[in-house]
């Protein structure tokens, strides 16, 4: 026995697998074979993607590609180091700068993901002796960047902006700083935070007030320049956070905000000291596409126009969407095992939507999600529907 764990010390991990796969929540990685695109190659299917965060269809745009290519072909393929030994490169601050004037702020610095975004900011600008009050469905890089910071954490119901004031209101006469941080658009339900009134509670109550706009970027405000400026408040949010990942096409996350925030984290956000910056491809590509933003405004209205008609027609079809204000759509199923049936069903008849549980969503809570992107066509969406009505039907979901 003891020969036997010493030769597989990880035997406790097998033991888990084995335990998903009978509950039914076990996942395999799906393949896709060709370019995301509004119908792509998975698994040797050809499937309606619903499952990417591909808003804008960028991820496979020609002007994008040619950025890329030439980026590659005049700086080669890596930059060789972190940014702060020798991996800045001139094509790394232009983005920076395109990205400042863009939102709309004095600077910006751009991370290798929206993850290491947020993770490396909250935990390079609070320490133990500080309070970070954050809503209960934010990202878990902000999770994770809050533990990492060693602060104390005081979460608060789901967009509750009462027990948000109540709290900090509590903390008045606590030594150390307070920082407000909340999603802009949450990622699991597609709700936007009540924003107006918990930027009016910071600076009630002398707070630092933080905006992760991964699923905003691109998608709402001005050209997509997100939730503060779908609210107009520029100028009242300390540090916006948004990502190259999704709407954007690429990869890569950045932190928005005074030149002085962004100094210090150059100095301090461990993310950005530690590892190598982006390909000069992935910096050209964004740049590329903050152009396209400006330029190509009817991208943002497709991505509106259909996600009002499916939305629409979501509901009439029996689906509850829940509070979503945005393009994401998610069908609330409750068992996990059922969210991924459902999801490997609508598979087998040509939808990719993905099934999504615990951890990602609270047990009991799972779904599944969908978003449309501006590049889907009417024939396709309204295919899809027809899916998932039928599958819904078949299996019970739908009434
Ligand atoms: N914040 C939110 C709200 C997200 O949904 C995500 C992506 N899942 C991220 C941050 C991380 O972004 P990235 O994929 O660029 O690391």
């Amino acid at each position: 026995m003891a020969a036997e764990s010493r030769r597989n010390p990880l035997a406790y991990l097998s033991e888990q697998l084995e335990g998903w796969k009978q509950e039914g929540t076990y996942q395999r990685l799906r393949e896709l074979e060709t370019a995301c695109e509004p119908v792509c190659r998975v698994d040797g299917r050809e499937v309606i993607n619903l499952a990417s965060n591909n808003y804008l269809g960028l991820t496979n745009h020609p002007k994008l590609k040619e950025a890329a290519i030439e980026a590659t072909r005049r700086f080669g393929v890596g930059s060789g180091a972190v940014r702060t030994i020798a991996g800045t490169m001139s094509l790394h601050l232009e983005l920076e700068r395109r990205i400042a004037e863009f939102k709309q702020v004095e600077a910006c610095v751009v991370f290798q993901s929206g993850f290491a975004a947020n993770a490396g900011t909250v935990a390079a600008i609070l320490g133990p002796e500080d309070h970070i009050i954050s809503d209960e469905l934010n990202h878990a890089s902000i999770i994770d960047g809050c533990r990492l910071s060693k602060a104390k954490i005081h979460i608060f119901p789901h967009c509750d902006v009462d027990a948000a004031e109540r709290t900090l209101a509590g903390l008045a006469e606590a030594p150390g700083r307070k920082l407000l941080i909340t999603d802009g658009v949450f990622s699991m339900d597609g709700d936007i935070a009540p924003l107006p009134a918990l930027v009016e509670v910071a600076e009630r109550h002398g707070a630092i007030m933080m905006v992760d706009d991964a699923h905003a970027s691109g998608v709402l405000g001005r050209a997509g320049r997100g939730t503060i400026d779908h609210f107009n408040l520029h100028g009242r949010v300390d540090i916006q956070v948004g990502t190259l990942s999704k709407a954007i096409g690429a990869l890569g996350g950045y932190v928005c905000g005074s030149r002085d925030l962004i100094e210090f984290l150059y100095h301090r956000a461990r993310p950005f000291l530690f590892s190598t910056s982006h390909p000069p491809s992935v910096a050209a590509t964004c740049l590329a596409a903050f152009d396209l933003l400006e330029q190509e405004s009817e991208r943002i209205e497709n991505l509106w126009r259909n996600t009002r008609y499916f939305k629409e027609q979501l509901a009439a079809a029996g689906f509850q969407t829940g509070s979503s204000q945005t393009p994401i759509a998610r069908i609330l199923i409750g068992e996990a095992s059922l969210a991924h049936r459902f999801s490997a069903a609508l598979f087998e008849e040509g939808v990719f939507a993905t099934g999504i549980g615990y951890p990602t969503v609270p047990k009991g809570k799972a779904r599944l999600r969908t978003i449309v992107t501006a590049t889907h066509t009417r024939e396709q969406l309204d295919r899809a529907l027809e899916i998932l009505t039928r599958v819904g039907k078949r299996m019970g979901i739908l009434g």
